[in-house]
């Protein structure tokens, strides 16, 4: 691929053009298990730097990955066809807060918890708060409509965009949405951007939508003896008309990683779960707190603790904060690989899920766990594998299968909050089967000589373990 460094160095500076061969590597992959390799990574700081990057890399035809931290667990930001890496975490100023029109306006690069510190001496806070909020971009949040915690009560990225600028493939730059909380002005285009993954324009400033930070926070933790029963009581406390702000799921194979690797001492059962209620006045959230602790005890929970205390709750909720962590250390010679990691499914349908998770991973001989945000319906699992062996990625690859059969035949999604990239591709383009050709042609309209991100979401291919790089070294079977 020819691409003009001298060009590229004349728009964004000599200090924010990166070509060697570590960096590009590094450029190459995300959270996910796939790689590639960059051709060159570029570090715009300005509107006008992207603008001219897209205005050439369209004449050219080069790919274009718009990128924030890669934290991205589906492959979403991997150059797989090489081109320019735009990091945009250079571009991370906080252009204003409106406390009294409750929103903020910042550019793309800005990390979410750091949006967060600026907004807590005004007493608001922006809610999705997925866990990899310490490195996540607002930009990257929006492109993958990320979710987390609290998007039980707040909900997800997408219903706290207000709108957006946009730099399309041809450099254009657009004004999408509006800095008002309702809008009914023809097609959502502020909407379409919100999880499209980079391949249909580059999001260069956002105005996002604030709430107050609330005063009282109630945290509790119940056990269950049954993971069925965690399930039912997940489902019951939605149907019930509870609020909870939190209300999260861990099965034993996250409890035990959580003990054994961080030292922790959950209790050892099939299944805990944590719920919070948050609000402005304590006997409401008193309530809340009390019908949920209620529905626990009739599904059989027990050693049910809750606490107000800033600082309990941090206890409280530790081993889930450092899930993640804990998994990839679970067992010497496993990897937490980030496969059929998340997927939603109707509430009913939730402990029969993680059941059906944990069937799964047995029949394929891959340990598999099951947790999530499950309060917003999303439910995670992480497949652990020795990933440099050949069979236990046919295994993995038959357990991500019969996971998404199963999510599909239930009426679940494919991707709760995780994207979409390379990994999730097969199982959504079953999903979205009726719809694909709408896809691609609004891909199409947008990006008509497909440069940005290609080769993602509609575009990927169906067997990812052999149609693209993977980030380890895998053997012959
Ligand atoms: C430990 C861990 C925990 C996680 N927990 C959660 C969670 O709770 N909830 C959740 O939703 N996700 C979670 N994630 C996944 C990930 O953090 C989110 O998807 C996040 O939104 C990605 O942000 P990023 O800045 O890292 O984006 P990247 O990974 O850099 O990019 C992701 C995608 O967004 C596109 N993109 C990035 N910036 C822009 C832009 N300005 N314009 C256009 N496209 C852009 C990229 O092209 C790519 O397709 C987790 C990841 C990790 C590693």
């Amino acid at each position: 691929m020819n691409i003009d460094l001298k060009k590229l160095e004349g728009i964004v500076g000599s200090n924010n053009l990166k070509n060697d061969i570590a960096d590009c590597y590094i450029y190459g992959s995300d959270s996910s298990v796939h790689s590639g390799i960059a051709s060159v990574i570029v570090r715009p700081t300005t509107i006008e730097h992207v603008q001219q990057i897209m205005r050439y890399a369209n004449a050219e035809l080069i790919p274009v990955i718009p990128r924030g931290s890669g934290s991205g667990m589906s492959g979403q930001a991997v150059p797989i066809k090489g081109g320019i890496v735009l990091d945009l975490k250079l571009m991370n100023r906080i252009i204003e807060i409106r406390p009294e029109d409750m929103l903020c306006k910042v550019e793309p690069g800005v990390v979410d918890d750091d949006l967060n510190r600026a907004l807590k001496p005004y007493n608001l806070f922006y809610p999705p708060a997925p866990a990899s909020s310490r490195v996540a971009t607002i930009g990257g949040e929006i492109a993958n409509n990320a979710s987390g915690v609290r998007s039980v009560k707040y909900g997800a990225t997408r219903d706290s965009v207000l709108g957006m600028k946009v730099v399309m493939a041809n450099g254009d730059l657009v004004t999408l949405g509006s800095n008002t909380r309702v809008e009914a002005s023809g097609y959502q285009l502020d909407r379409l951007m919100v999880g499209s993954e980079g391949t249909l324009g580059v999001i260069v400033e956002a105005t996002m939508l604030l709430k107050p930070i609330p005063k009282f926070r109630c945290l509790g933790r119940a056990s269950f003896d049954k993971l069925a029963d965690a399930g039912d009581t997940i489902s019951e406390i939605i149907s019930s008309g509870a609020l909870p702000s939190m209300l999260e799921l861990m099965d034993n194979v996250a409890i035990v990683a959580v003990n054994t690797t961080l030292k922790m001492d959950l209790p050892d059962v099939e299944a805990i779960i944590m719920f919070e209620a948050d609000g402005k006045i304590k006997e409401t959230v008193d309530a809340e707190m009390t019908l949920m602790k209620k529905i626990c005890e009739k599904h059989n929970g027990y050693e049910i603790n809750a606490s107000y205390d800033a600082g309990e709750r941090t206890k409280l909720y530790a081993g889930r904060k450092k899930l993640f962590v804990a998994l990839s250390r679970y067992q010497a010679g496993l990897s937490c690989t980030s496969l059929a990691d998340d997927m939603a499914v109707p509430y009913s349908k939730m402990a029969e899920c993680a059941q059906k998770i944990h069937e799964i991973a047995e029949r394929n001989h891959v340990v598999m766990t099951a947790y999530g945000h499950c309060g917003s319906g999303c439910m995670h699992t992480k497949i652990l594998m020795d990933p440099t062996k050949a069979e236990q990625w046919e295994n993995a690859k038959k357990a991500v299968a019969e996971v998404y059969d199963y999510v599909r035949s239930v009426g679940g999604t494919t991707s709760a909050e995780h994207g979409i990239g390379l990994s999730k591709a097969p199982s959504w383009k079953k999903e979205k089967a009726d719809s694909l050709k709408l896809l691609k042609a609004i891909k199409k309209a947008l990006d008509p000589n497909n440069i940005l991100n290609p080769g993602k979401m509609q575009d990927a291919p169906d067997d990812w373990v052999t149609a693209t790089r993977l980030r380890y070294p895998v053997a012959e079977k």
